[in-house]
């Protein structure tokens, strides 16, 4: 999606499906799709280009060095851009855009210590301590989807290891508990129906309506996630952890069922401190975090000096 934010306000916006995830195709559809909502880039006074990409992304330069969901290794998507616009260009991790978006403009508003996690298909996040986005070392603070809560009896991650957070509490863990557990549940129809339109949204709402199959699925996903939200407790003791991203509609079906979990398993940070909530500002946080990393000269939460 490419849209004009002013404000934290999305004034236009357009999208365009990345099918095919080569890197020059992908270049193209990001430009072609900036085109369409800036003209000439210059169009409603833009200042500067924000972009949110997967993977990690060194913001010197805006070259992704890696990203497992796109297959791409130093990618120069940063230098790409400012060939085709006459504009400042900026590119950071999706997740961490996301964090700031909500940060700045969303549930995570005058907080100093928050979370921001994306349940999607993967899980994204980004980490706010003391007032400050982590950005780590490597700018790989924030990978909180890559640590591991099952990691001897876990799922496959898409990074390699086993038992990532991302494996066990994204869209796509909640669907693998729902084909792990299928076996119990030889009469069915969860999986055994239409297993190529199963998908996480379908689990949770089946969960909702009592299904059996579902809720043991869901129940196995709940455990995950509250474990995941626990080690974030530990680490970093926020005030508000935000849930977005698909999954996050759930709502309150979700945060019921994780919060009471969360609390049994913080045990050394004072537990009832932090608030787990659902985000506000759904798949629009990438888009006006990108815009505020772009209007603040980086991906930060100070404001330009
Ligand atoms: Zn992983």
């Amino acid at each position: 999606m490419a849209a004009i934010v002013e404000d934290g306000v999305i004034k236009d916006r357009a999208e365009q499906d990345i099918v095919d995830h080569a890197f020059d195709v992908v270049v193209r559809s990001v430009v072609d799709v900036i085109r369409s909502v800036t003209g000439s880039g210059k169009k409603d006074g833009g200042t500067a280009i924000g972009l949110g990409s997967p993977g990690n992304v060194d913001l010197a330069s805006g070259t992704i060095r890696y990203s497992p969901n796109f297959g791409w290794h130093d990618a120069p998507l940063g230098a790409k851009l400012r060939e085709s616009f006459d504009l400042p260009v900026y590119v950071g991790n999706d997740a961490r855009c996301a964090t700031l978006g909500e940060h700045t403009y969303g549930c995570g508003r005058g907080t100093a210590n928050f979370v921001l996690l994306t349940l999607g298909t993967g899980i994204g996040g980004g980490i706010i301590a003391e007032g400050t986005l982590l950005i780590g070392n490597g700018a790989g603070a924030g990978e909180i989807g890559h640590h591991q809560v099952r990691a001897t009896d876990g799922f496959y991650c898409n990074c390699g290891k086993i038992g990532c957070f991302e494996a066990q509490a994204s869209g796509t863990g909640l669907l693998r508990h729902a084909i792990a557990v299928a076996p119990s549940f030889p009469r069915s129809e969860l999986v055994s129906g239409k297993p190529e339109k199963l998908g996480s949204k379908a689990i949770r709402k089946a969960a909702e309506a009592g299904d059996v199959h579902a809720l043991a699925a869901w129940n196995r996903y709940i455990d995950d996630l509250a474990r995941g939200l626990a080690n974030i407790i530990a680490f970093v003791n926020p005030e508000m952890i935000a849930l977005g991203g698909g999954l996050s509609s759930a709502g309150d079906f979700m945060l019921h069922a994780v919060r009471p979990k969360v609390e049994e398993l913080t045990t050394m940070s004072p537990r009832g401190q932090t608030k787990i909530v659902a985000a506000e500002l759904g798949n629009d946080a990438g888009a006006i975090g990108a815009a505020v990393m772009a209007e603040r000269g980086g991906l930060t939460t100070r404001e330009r000096t």
